[in-house]
């Protein structure tokens, strides 16, 4: 008898998203007439720029040339790539990084999902609540924690509370957690750690033996100068964290797909019985069984968006991004909102008014706006009496969406 996992029965099938459709579905078959913006959705929707789609097309002629075709990469991608990642996303801010410490791949998803495969079972795990929930499910398919609780919670894994008390960046944990995820610019709540909020948890993972999972996915929307974009610009951090990085919100990379993870030679783990091992060829070994490589074309493109061309094409397409959050948080703001994140992150987290629950607030908006947002309760338990707004969108549906906000 072929047993399942039954960790999966654990996990409540995909209840967000699904519950969003089919209250979209519902509103508009009973109001075909109404033109519904949608401000919940966390893609992207400007074409990639001219220089990427170029290297594309060039590097779609090798693949069909006799001469020039690239089959299997090396798993952990190419060099062309992994140099311009070192050169314009590390060096520049004052981190070096050998070529072995980088993996492309193709989704940050995958690897926030697949690290935590690497490292014990009995591992304690540590996730901010609202939390991107790729950390969690992964963590509970592989049986890390028991059942889930009526919130939602699942017993064994710890989770830090991200409220406008601790500006959405948790406290220590009390107890003693080994793996713990962050990320930062956040989704959902579009909340930045400073540095000196990083060092307290580089600095707890070192007095911990941990190990720290950051979530850089946002980074390139970080406007703000004193914010830092890696986590390896605290120092000591590369003997602690893994840092996820990816080009989907980056450069508009979200159905073509490439990313990159970095696994410094410094990051140890600890056998049971206290040696210490080093992070970096066991996780070459897991992706290099499990993992072919990103194919050819993305990483091409993805070397595009570290052009000169490529660099500032893409700037312009996040500065469009990012005009659209400043006149969702400019209204909602003068409409005397609690309004969060939108500075450096393209997500606007807004407190519901009226104590209205996320879903209740969620209705009000579909039905008297007809904008669809994202009800925060969806991302964990704090995130009740929140809804995440993207700032991803056409400028015009956008500012559209603020003047019928502005009317209700
Ligand atoms: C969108 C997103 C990613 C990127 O995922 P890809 O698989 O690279 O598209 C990673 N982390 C978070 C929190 C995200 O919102």
């Amino acid at each position: 008898m072929i047993k399942i996992n039954e960790n999966y029965l654990k996990l409540a099938s995909g209840y967000l998203f699904p519950e969003i459709s089919r209250r979209v579905k519902s509103f508009s078959t009973k109001n075909p007439d109404k033109n519904i913006i949608r401000l919940g959705i966390g893609d992207v929707t400007e074409p990639l720029p001219p220089a990427i789609i170029e290297a594309m097309h060039n590097a779609v002629n090798q693949m069909g040339s006799k001469t020039d075709l690239k089959g299997y990469g090396p798993e952990q991608g190419y060099d062309f790539l992994i140099e311009a990642i070192i050169t314009n996303d590390y060096k520049s801010r004052g981190v070096s990084l050998e070529n072995t410490e980088v993996f492309v791949s193709d989704g940050a998803k995958c690897d926030t999902g697949n690290l935590q495969e690497i490292f014990g079972i009995d591992n304690v795990i540590a996730v901010t609540d609202p939390v991107y929930p790729v950390y969690v499910d992964t963590n509970v398919m592989a049986g890390r924690t028991g059942k889930a609780d009526k919130s939602g919670r699942f017993a064994g894994i710890v989770y830090m509370p991200c409220t406008p008390d601790n500006n959405f960046v948790p406290e220590l944990p009390k107890e003693k957690v080994d793996l713990i995820y962050l990320c930062f610019p956040n989704n959902p709540t579009g909340a930045v750690a400073k540095k000196e909020q990083l060092k307290k948890w580089v600095d707890y993972a070192k007095a911990n033996k941990a190990i720290i999972l950051f979530d850089a996915a946002y980074e390139a929307f970080i406007s703000d100068n004193v914010i830092p974009h890696s986590i390896y610009e605290i120092e000591g951090a590369k003997e602690v964290a893994v840092e996820f990085r990816s080009f989907s919100k980056t450069a508009g990379f979200t159905g073509l797909r490439c990313a990159f993870t970095i696994v410094p030679r410094e990051l140890k783990a600890w056998t049971s019985d206290g040696k210490a091992v080093d992070v970096n060829p066991i996780w070459n070994r897991r992706h290099c069984t499990k993992f072919n490589g990103a194919s050819y074309v993305s990483q091409v493109a993805a070397a595009a968006v570290y052009s000169a061309d490529g660099k500032k094409q893409v700037r312009k397409i996040i500065e469009l991004y990012m005009s659209n959050a400043s006149l969702i948080v400019g209204t909602l703001k003068k409409l005397g909102f609690e309004v969060y994140g939108g500075v450096n992150a393209p997500y606007v987290w807004l407190k519901t008014k009226n104590k209205m629950t996320s879903w209740e607030f969620f209705d009000y908006l579909l039905n008297k706006a007809n904008v669809v947002c994202t009800p925060g309760s969806g991302f964990g338990a704090a995130g009740e009496g929140f809804v995440r707004l993207s700032a991803f969108g056409d400028p015009v549906n956008v500012a559209e969406a603020m003047e019928r906000i502005k009317k209700i």
